[in-house]
């Protein structure tokens, strides 16, 4: 029942995070994590929690989901969960972790294997090449990856390698750095194209920061009647499924159209409004509003206004450089824990490949006799179906031969039961000398053997028993015990398909014992 729960949760949150519902996507998670841990639902609450910008949560999500996911052998997983890793380190500005990520999301994929795992950790390094201002190499991971995307038909990929592509021209109007028209023209032309996969996908996270971000550029190309439509469009998606950054900054596009067109009044009650409802904790979103509300008092010549509006923007920036700072060091505090969950981890997966070794030995030795080291009869009755199947030159089943020890409770009453199992021991032995390669001999159990001897003829079979009677009978058994004889009866016909498969040489068997022993009866 709580499996069945946790597994739906699971799904629902999965499938969130497929159509870009991160706030329902984050609560599904957690309410599956409160049933039982697990390695994917702490991953995909890391996922959600990034889009929804709680960046410590997505950094403290991670690093439980990462040892987990690492003992299971999830490597195409863990790969993702590094991806999301990555970028949520790049968004704290924080990159010399954010490369950290980006090369484990790389190590992992190459032990999923698979081009699409590769090709998603070549997004996240060229996300963090290009952070670290190494442009060619960013655009060579970017167009390898996106080669990979299209090969493998994968528009989810494709659609991060586009927005993200066009998101460093966006990021750079954000930070009143001038972008040229060409920069900006192919930035709009990368985000049509991704609105369009986010369309296909049905991801509304992911129109929503398209059509946010298109508005953007076109407020950098001055096409005002667009920018503002889009804008609009991005704040209904951003309100109907409460993603709160995607309304503010659409919102803030809004403003600042207000502004251009000499709106000011409406502008600055607009960004009241907005103040109001971001939360408090979204110092980003905070900011990009104080920075329209200086710009709006400027504009209107109040600059003591202007000047106080700047020095509680200056106020809030500081708070963000705290903390991400204190992001930081938060994170670096809790390695220690990270290195015993990854060590944890470790030998989990070593116990769990020795308890597979062990599976299989286990498994070995179930088919084995630890006495004489012959196959049981479990192991003849599994080769059994390849023997039946696999009729050779002969044309004709397998023989049976079924072989049992004379009067060997004697044995064991005059010489013990040490010696009796070295006599069962040698019989073993000598079984396993005269049979020919492709033959198979078992212990059936107690002192009772079977050989399997497929394209023969059954002349040729009771040759063989004959051979085998004879050296046994004629062995010198005195080595073990003095005065020690032993001989053997066998029973020889042809395998029959059914239950019962050696059931006519078993026959046999019991008319070589009524006729005497140490003799061969032909079913
Ligand atoms: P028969 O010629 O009619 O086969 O007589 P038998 O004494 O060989 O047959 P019976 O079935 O009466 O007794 C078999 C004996 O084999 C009884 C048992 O103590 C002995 N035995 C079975 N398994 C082992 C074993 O692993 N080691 C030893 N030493 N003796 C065993
Ligand atoms: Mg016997
Ligand atoms: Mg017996």
């Amino acid at each position: 029942m709580e499996s069945t729960s946790f597994d739906a949760l699971l799904a629902a949150s999965r499938e969130s995070a497929r159509l870009g519902q991160h706030g329902a996507g984050a609560a599904q998670a957690e309410e599956a994590l409160r049933l039982r841990s697990s390695g994917e639902a702490f991953s995909l609450l890391a996922l959600h929690r990034l889009r929804l910008g709680n960046l410590k949560g997505c950094l403290a999500a991670g690093r439980v989901a990462a040892p987990l996911l690492q003992r299971d052998g999830l490597w195409a997983e863990l790969a993702t969960l590094e991806g999301v890793q990555a970028v949520a380190c790049l968004q704290a500005e924080w990159l010399p972790q954010g490369l950290m990520h980006a090369r484990s999301a790389a190590a992992a994929a190459e032990k999923a294997g698979g081009g699409l795992a590769q090709a998603w950790a070549d997004c996240r390094l060229a996300q963090v090449s290009h952070q670290l201002g190494e442009m060619a190499r960013a655009s060579e991971l970017f167009e390898r990856a996106e080669a990979v995307s299209v090969t493998l038909g994968a528009p989810d990929l494709q659609f991060s390698i586009l927005h993200n592509r066009a998101w460093f021209v966006v990021d750079a109007l954000l930070s009143q750095l001038p972008q040229t028209v060409e920069q900006m023209t192919l930035a709009l032309q990368r985000l049509e194209r991704a609105q369009k996969l986010a369309e296909s996908l049905g991801n509304v996270h992911s129109q929503g920061i398209c059509l946010l971000n298109r508005s953007r550029l076109l407020m950098g190309l001055d096409n005002a009647a667009q920018s503002q439509e889009l804008a609009r469009r991005a704040a209904a998606l951003g309100h109907e499924h409460a993603l709160t950054q995607l309304f503010v900054g659409a919102q803030a596009v809004c403003v600042e159209w207000m502004l251009r067109q000499g709106q000011v009044a409406e502008a600055l009650d607009t960004l009241q409004d907005l103040s109001t409802a971001l939360p408090e904790a979204d110092l980003i979103g905070h900011i990009e509003l104080q920075h329209l509300r200086v710009k709006a008092h400027r504009q209107r010549g109040e600059f003591e206004q202007a000047l106080n509006a700047f020095e509680a923007l200056h106020a809030l920036s500081l708070r963000q450089t705290k903390a991400r700072a204190s992001l930081q060091t938060w994170a670096v505090l809790h390695q220690d824990e990270v290195e015993a969950e990854r060590t944890r981890a470790r030998r989990a997966e070593a116990d769990a490949d020795r308890m597979r070794g062990l599976a299989r030995q286990w498994e070995l030795e179930a088919h084995i006799d630890p006495l004489t080291g012959l196959g049981n009869r479990r192991a003849m009755q599994a080769s059994l179906p390849g023997l039946l199947s696999a009729v050779g030159a002969s044309r004709q089943p397998p023989m049976a031969v079924i072989l049992d020890l004379d009067h060997f409770k004697k044995i064991n009453d005059r010489h013990g039961h040490d010696v009796g199992d070295q006599v069962l021991r040698t019989i073993g032995q000598m079984l396993r000398t005269c049979i020919r390669p492709g033959d198979l001999a078992a212990r059936l159990g107690g002192e009772e053997f079977l050989l399997l001897l497929p394209d023969v003829k059954a002349d040729q079979a009771f040759a063989l028993c004959e051979r085998l009677r004879n050296l046994i009978a004629a062995h010198d058994w005195s080595v073990l015990a003095d005065g020690l004889q032993v001989t053997i009866s066998l029973g020889l016909a042809a395998v029959e398909a059914g239950e019962a498969p050696w059931n006519a040489a078993d026959q046999a068997l019991y008319r070589a014992k009524a006729a005497g022993r140490n003799r061969t009866e032909l079913g």
